[in-house]
C-alpha cells in the first residue's frame, strides 16, 4: 500500500497552482482519479439531485492506513510524486496533492477507507478543511469519500453555479468519460430521481461505447487501432451521420488521463475530411498511449490540459489514424483532399493559392491556430522559424509602418511585405497579458482621476462579486457606489479608458457563458477582455502606437493567430508580387 508524503516545497513549486475545484463535477473528477489510482475494480458515484449537496464516490481499490488518511486531507500530501523529477514521468493520474485538500477546504468532507492490510477502517470527518472527528470503523478494503454542502463557506461560488440540471449534466458527462476509457472497470452510477446507470466490465472500449451511445449509433461506429511514431491509438469513431452540433462528444484521453484538446479535436476532425459539414463534430474516442516523458502533465491546475513534447507529430498520428478509419465511407474512386479541413480554420489565407507550403508546414501553422494559446510552449519550426524570420526583419527601428484603411498595418520585411490586422494583434496581445495576469502575478493598474460611475443589472453585479479577484488581476479597480452601481478607479494600464470600462462590462455580461465547453474560467475572461479591449478597426494609430503594435505581436507566444484562430498576419513574399507582376 502506497504511503503518504507531504511533498517539499522546492517540487510544489514546480507544480501549476490555481483552483482546483471550480464546481461539483470537479469534485467527482477528482474522487474518481483517485480511486483509478487506487487500482480498483469497481467504482460507484451517487450524486444527489442538486449535486452540490452531497456526492459520493466509493471504490475497492487498495484503501488507505490510518496514518494515511490523516494526511491524505493535508495540501501537497501524496503517494504518487517525491521528487520534482517525477513530474516528468507522471503514470497516475494524481500527482499534486491538492485534491482532498482542496475539496474538504470548501465543504463537509468524510473521507472512509481501509486497506488490504489492516483489520478495521478508519473516517475522517472534516468541516471547512479542519479534521473534527476521527473514528475507527468496520467496513470493506477500499475508499468512500462523501461530499456534502460544496461551497457552504465560499457564497460567491455557490451563487455562481449553473441550473442543477447543468450542473448534473457536465458531472455526468466527467462521469462517462472515465467510463468509456476504462472498460474493464465496473462502474454504478446513480443521480437522485433518475435511473441508475451500472456499466459492468466490458470487453472493450468499443462494447462500452455501445452501450453508452445505444444500438444505432453503436452500430455505424468504427474501432480505431493504430500505431505510429510511438504513439498507440485506440479508441472509436462515430459515423459520419451520427456527428452533432458540439464537441460534447468527443472524448479524449492521453496515458489513461482524460484530457481537452484542441489539437487531438482539430485532428479528428480533419481526419473526417470532407465527410463531415464545417459545423458538424464527429461522436470519437479518442485514447493515446505514449512514453510519459513526451508528455507534460503539469500544465492545468486542474490536469485538464497537457501539452505535447511533439505536439505536430501526434496531430498527424491521429489524424492519419482517423482518415484510415474513415476510408471505408468514402466512395469509390475519390480521394480524400489533403490535407482536408484547414479552410474553415482560416489557415489558407496564409498561405495563398498555389503556395508550394509542404504538408508539414501547412499542420504546424493549423496546430499554431488551433493550439490553445500560451499554454503551448513547444517550439513548432514553422511558426518558430517565422516568427523569428519577422522579428529579426522588423527590428531595424526606422522601417516604415503603414497604416492601410485603419484597418491593416503594412511594413516591408526581408523578403517581402508584411500584412498586420491591428485588431486581430492587438487581440493576441492582450489575451496572452491577461493570462499570464490572471494565472500568475498582477497586472498593473493606472488611477482614474476620476473614477468612472457604471450602471450594473443585478445579474452584473453578481458577476462582479464573483469576479472581483480575476479583474483585480487583470488590474481592474472597482467598488460598490450605491445600489446598482459600481465606481471603476482603476483600470489595466495602458488601455484607453473608454475600451478598458467597456471591456469590463462585456467579461461581466460574459458570465453567462462561462465554463461553458469545459474552458476554464481565467481563459473564458482573457479572451473577453481581450476582445473588447483591443484597439478597433477603423481607429487611427500613431508612428509610435504601430511600432508598439508589432513589436508586441511577435514577442507573443503564438503570434500567428487572434485566441479564436483567426490570422493576425499575412505575408505576402516578394516572389509572389514578382510573379504578379509577369517578373518571373
Ligand atoms: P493526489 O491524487 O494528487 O496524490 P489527492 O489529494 O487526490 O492527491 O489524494 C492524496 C492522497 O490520498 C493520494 O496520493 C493517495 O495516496 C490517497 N488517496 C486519495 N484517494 C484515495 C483512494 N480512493 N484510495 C486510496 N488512496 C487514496
Ligand atoms: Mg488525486
Amino acid at each position: 500500500m502506497p504511503v503518504i508524503r507531504i511533498l517539499d516545497p522546492s517540487v510544489v513549486g514546480k507544480i501549476r497552482a490555481g483552483e482546483v475545484i471550480d464546481r461539483p463535477a470537479a469534485v467527482v473528477k477528482e474522487l474518481v482519479e483517485n480511486a483509478l489510482d487506487a487500482k480498483s475494480r469497481l467504482i460507484s458515484i451517487h450524486a444527489a439531485s442538486h449535486p452540490e449537496r452531497l456526492m459520493r464516490v466509493q471504490d475497492d481499490g487498495t484503501g488507505m492506513s490510518r496514518e494515511d488518511a490523516l494526511l491524505a486531507l493535508r495540501r501537497h500530501a501524496t503517494s504518487k510524486i517525491e521528487s520534482a523529477d517525477d513530474l516528468s514521468y507522471v503514470r497516475s493520474l494524481g500527482f499534486r496533492g491538492e485534491a482532498l485538500a482542496s475539496i474538504a477546504e470548501v465543504s463537509r468532507l468524510t473521507l472512509s477507507t481501509r486497506s488490504t492490510e489492516d483489520l478495521t477502517g478508519t473516517q475522517v470527518e472534516a468541516l471547512g478543511g479542519a479534521i473534527i472527528q476521527v473514528s475507527g470503523v468496520g467496513r470493506a478494503a477500499g475508499t468512500t469519500v462523501v461530499v456534502e454542502d460544496l461551497f457552504f463557506n465560499t457564497p460567491a461560488r455557490l451563487r455562481f453555479l449553473k441550473s442543477r440540471d447543468a450542473e448534473i449534466r457536465v458531472l455526468s458527462r466527467a462521469v462517462w468519460s472515465y467510463a468509456l476509457a476504462y472498460p474493464q472497470i465496473h462502474w454504478k452510477f446513480s443521480v437522485e430521481g433518475r435511473e441508475d446507470t451500472d456499466l459492468p466490465v466490458a470487453v472493450d472500449c468499443v462494447e462500452r461505447w455501445q452501450v453508452l451511445y445505444g444500438k444505432s449509433a453503436g452500430e455505424g461506429a468504427e474501432p480505431l487501432m493504430h500505431e505510429a511514431g510511438g504513439v498507440r491509438l485506440v479508441g472509436v469513431l462515430g459515423a459520419p451521420e451520427h456527428a452533432r452540433a458540439t464537441r460534447d462528444h468527443q472524448t479524449f484521453a492521453v496515458n489513461g488521463r482524460i484530457v481537452s484538446s484542441a489539437t487531438l479535436g482539430a485532428a479528428v476532425r480533419q481526419g473526417y475530411g470532407n465527410l463531415l459539414p464545417s459545423d458538424r463534430y464527429p461522436l470519437a474516442l479518442v485514447m493515446l498511449e505514449l512514453d510519459p516523458a513526451l508528455v507534460d502533465v503539469n500544465v492545468h491546475p486542474t490536469k485538464r490540459e497537457v501539452r505535447f513534447r511533439d505536439e505536430s507529430r501526434v496531430f498527424q498520428v491521429v489524424r492519419q489514424a482517423v482518415e484510415l478509419g474513415m476510408r471505408r465511407y468514402i466512395p469509390a474512386g475519390i480521394a480524400l483532399e489533403a490535407p482536408s479541413g484547414f479552410a474553415s480554420a482560416g489557415a489558407h489565407r496564409l498561405y495563398a493559392e498555389g503556395n508550394t507550403a509542404t504538408l508539414e508546414e501547412q499542420t504546424a501553422l493549423a496546430l499554431a491556430l488551433y493550439a490553445p494559446a500560451g499554454e503551448d510552449g513547444t517550439p513548432m519550426a514553422v511558426r518558430e522559424r517565422e516568427a523569428g524570420d519577422l522579428r529579426d526583419s522588423l527590428s531595424e527601428p526606422e522601417i516604415p509602418i503603414w497604416q492601410l484603411h485603419e484597418r491593416y498595418l503594412l511594413a516591408p520585411i526581408r523578403g517581402g511585405l508584411v500584412i498586420v490586422d491591428q485588431h486581430a494583434a492587438h487581440e493576441r496581445i492582450l489575451y496572452e497579458e491577461a493570462r499570464a495576469n490572471l494565472y500568475g502575478g498582477a497586472g498593473t493598474s493606472q488611477v482614474l482621476l476620476f473614477p468612472k460611475v457604471v450602471d450594473l443589472t443585478p445579474n452584473e453585479l453578481d458577476a462582479l462579486l464573483m469576479l472581483e479577484p480575476h479583474l483585480k488581476r487583470l488590474g481592474f479597480e472597482v467598488s460598490l457606489f450605491g445600489e446598482r452601481q459600481v465606481a471603476v478607479r482603476g483600470i489595466p494600464a495602458g488601455i484607453p479608458e473608454e475600451s478598458a470600462v467597456g471591456s469590463l462590462q462585456s467579461v461581466l455580461a460574459s458570465v453567462d457563458t462561462l465554463g461553458e465547453g469545459g474552458e476554464p474560467p481565467e481563459e473564458h475572461i482573457a479572451k473577453t477582455f481581450a476582445c473588447h479591449a483591443a484597439v478597433r478597426t477603423g481607429q487611427r494609430l500613431s508612428p509610435v502606437e504601430r511600432r508598439a503594435l508589432f513589436d508586441r505581436l511577435f514577442a507573443t507566444s503564438l503570434p500567428h493567430g487572434d485566441p479564436h484562430g483567426r490570422p493576425t498576419y499575412v505575408r505576402v513574399p516578394m516572389e509572389e508580387l514578382d510573379r504578379r507582376f509577369g517578373r518571373r
